[in-house]
């Protein structure tokens, strides 16, 4: 089970490298790794499990994270309008992204940061996100494409930066004058 013990932190050189594409077919070991990603995920929301440090909540972790360079994450998370948002993600790109900026209101968060940070983070409004989606259930990697807005997007695009090597405190700025508040769910605070 994975648990905060196996986050990496800021400053870890691994966060700051551009992962690896995951070889097709996903081996056992990539399926397990993904599995265990959004487990934790769903235990950090877990009222009985995240009683203590070793589950910090959040609603997405990327492989680079646990210190596995492979291109991969996971989002356990839900819009405003209370869809919820659980995908295992292969090899994602953005296809297509607005012009349009939003933020986090608040700033965002993630469970490689331990400092609190000040300053905005500014995001696409809305983009499309392609690649492959693993579905435990039935043993299958499907294509997908997902058009993303809002929160949830400033989700997905939190977690692809992980996969290139970036965390949100290299893109904070004290105000961001040409972008938008993302509104929903501005009180999460822990993203991933
Ligand atoms: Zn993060």
């Amino acid at each position: 089970m994975l648990t905060m013990k196996d986050v990496i932190r800021e400053g870890h050189p691994n966060l700051y490298k551009v992962s690896e594409p995951v070889q097709l077919p996903l081996s056992e070991e990539d399926k397990t790794l993904l599995i265990e990603l959004l487990n934790y995920v769903k235990h950090s929301i877990d009222e009985n499990m995240a009683e203590n440090d070793d589950f910090r909540p959040s609603v997405g972790i990327a492989a680079p994270q646990v210190n596995v360079l492979k291109r991969m994450f996971v989002v356990h998370v839900h819009d405003a309008e209370g869809t919820l948002y659980s995908y295992m993600m292969v090899n994602p790109v953005i296809t297509e992204k607005s012009q349009e900026l939003i933020y986090l209101p608040g700033g965002e968060g993630c469970l490689s940061v331990d400092r609190l940070t000040e300053g905005l983070t500014p995001r696409n409004q809305s983009i499309t996100l392609e690649g492959l989606r693993y579905i435990e259930e039935t043993d299958t990697l499907c294509p997908i494409k997902l058009h993303l807005t809002g929160y949830v997007g400033i989700v997905f695009q939190h977690e692809l930066d992980h996969l290139n090597g970036i965390l949100y405190t290299q893109k904070l700025f004290l105000e961001l004058p040409s972008a938008k508040p993302a509104f929903e769910l501005s009180q999460v605070e822990n993203d991933g």
